[in-house]
């Protein structure tokens, strides 16, 4: 569960009603948080496709962001994306304008009720947010190649993977694991997985490991019982909480928090099934769950844990939406309204079957989140430039028109295509594209007019050159890796 990090209760929150299904979820939901006695002071936005089509491409109305802002909290119904383009991710908006890094998703099994590909499972995926390829910095760099960014920062490594960690601490969950690819990204996913060590040490009751992400996320569909908490980076954490939202069998039932410093966002992760909206039908379980994490989030932990135990008991009464309703083990089969009544009128009761819940409500124990450091600092040395160009030819002679650029100690020493060495002695069977990287190094550091200079050669020479790269040494440490081959 997630915790806030201040001690006082805070009531003021944002509501969007969203679209489908939308607006019956969010009604059952407030209905239940209002009986359960919760302590809010609701302010509605609207969002979503009708904003779309007023032609906000956001999804969202200007006015909107003071709401927001002031009340910090937003408890937000799935919305209709309007099909075409030009429509921007209503969701990536808020997450990066509010500044909200930290995606926590609970995926549980609820087994026997809920059919599970594995019984038991109960972990946390604690994804990171906002870099990564997510960062959207794309660029087609010649007619046939196109990049995308891979940004990450330490400040952003430090600030999710220590959330990780204090949501660990705080919920009474024993173990963090880490999820990378850095044996392939030495320097990206290198940094992420460096930074969760040197966190993790400041942890020593909390045990702790580290996966390939490939084989972790196997092993998290698979053998869900070998984790309690996973932190990953964005696209991993993107993927993987999907798969263990399946395997768990609660795709419908799942709720996420979306966290930043100042302001969060819950919300159920399934979207907003308009062809079942109006029906009444629609199962308000994951909105639910997710406004149980919002009064946790507010420290209204009372509320919370009162309303999950009352919604476990729901479930194992056998009263449950179509979604979930099978013979063998429904005795009730209800509508939205029905389910939400059903929920209100076990509030105070405990499941039996499935374990209750249990909230921290030690007020003095919530997550502490030290900022994270801007700018650290070290000695930075340059020792060479990568130059990437767009080139048509074969590789040695694009070598023999780029060798000639090298100027005193700075010298060629290698062209790759794609990450693979194809000069000197590249190999016939590599693929060549139009788009090479030329790596000159120098033995002793170089500064940045001698960058520009080569710059210039490379222009007088008539070199179609794209971009380049500085290759740096930070205190030493290479900043760069080595290409493909080399
Ligand atoms: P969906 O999650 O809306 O629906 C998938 C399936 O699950 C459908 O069969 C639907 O009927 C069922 N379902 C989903 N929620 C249910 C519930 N609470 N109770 C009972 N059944 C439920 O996914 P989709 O059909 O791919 O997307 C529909 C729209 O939702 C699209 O416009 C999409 O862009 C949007 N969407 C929004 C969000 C969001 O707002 N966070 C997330 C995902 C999708």
């Amino acid at each position: 569960m997630v915790q806030n990090t201040t001690m006082q209760v805070q009531s003021a929150i944002t509501v969007a009603h969203g679209d489908g299904i939308g607006p019956e979820i969010m009604a059952a939901t407030l209905r239940v948080l209002r009986e359960a006695g919760a302590n809010l002071e609701i302010h509605t936005i609207q969002v979503g496709e009708s904003v779309y089509k007023s032609g906000h491409t956001s999804g969202i109305p200007p006015e909107a962001w003071e709401t927001l802002r002031a009340t910090k909290v937003f408890l937000k119904a799935p919305i209709t994306t309007p099909q075409g383009g030009g429509y921007k991710s209503l969701n990536v908006t808020i997450r990066k304008t509010l500044g909200l890094y930290a995606n926590v998703r609970p995926c549980v099994s609820y087994d026997p009720i809920v059919p599970s590909l594995r019984k038991g499972m109960n972990l946390v995926i604690v994804r990171e947010n906002e870099e990564d390829l997510y960062a959207g910095i794309e660029h087609r760099q010649t007619e046939d190649t196109v990049q995308c960014l891979k940004l990450v920062t330490r400040p952003g490594c430090e600030r999710i993977i220590r959330y990780a960690f204090e949501y660990a601490r705080v919920n009474g969950r024993k173990k963090v694991s880490c999820m990378t690819k850095d044996n392939i990204m030495k320097l990206s996913d290198g940094l992420f997985h460096k930074v969760f060590d040197q966190i993790g040490a400041e942890y020593p009751e909390i045990e702790k490991d580290h996966w390939i992400i490939d084989i972790g996320m196997a092993r998290a569909g698979t053998k869900p019982e070998l984790f309690d908490v996973i932190v990953t980076l964005n696209l991993y954490g993107d993927i993987l909480s999907d798969i263990t939202a399946e395997v768990a069998g609660s795709v419908g039932l799942a709720g996420s928090a979306n966290i930043g410093e100042s302001c969060a966002m819950f919300e159920a992760i399934h979207g907003s099934a308009p062809l079942i909206a109006g029906k009444g039908i629609a199962n308000p379980s994951g909105l639910l769950l997710s406004a149980v994490q919002m009064l946790i989030h507010l420290n209204q932990t009372e509320v919370a844990e009162r309303i999950h135990n009352a919604w476990l008991r729901t479930l194992e009464d056998g009263i449950h939406t179509g979604d979930i309703a099978r013979p063998e083990i429904t005795k009730q089969q209800v509508g939205t309204e029905d389910f939400a009544t059903a929920v209100i009128a076990r509030l105070g009761q405990e499941p039996t079957l499935f374990p209750p819940v249990r909230v921290n409500h030690d007020p003095s124990d919530s997550m502490k989140l030290t900022p994270p450091v801007r700018g650290s600092s070290s000695r930075r040395e340059t020792f060479g430039i990568d130059l990437f160009v767009r080139w048509l030819g074969s590789a040695d002679d694009l070598g023999a028109k780029v060798s000639v650029l090298g100027s005193g100690s700075l010298q060629l020493q290698v062209i790759t295509c794609r990450g693979v060495k194809v000069y000197p002695d590249g190999m016939p069977e590599t693929l060549l594209t139009d788009h090479f990287r030329c790596r000159f190094m120098s033995p002793t550091p170089i500064g940045l007019a001698e960058i520009v200079a080569l710059q210039q050669r490379a222009l007088d020479a008539g070199v179609d050159f794209l971009k380049t790269e500085h290759l740096v040494q930070f205190d030493g440490e290479p900043g760069y890796s080595l290409g493909q081959g080399q």
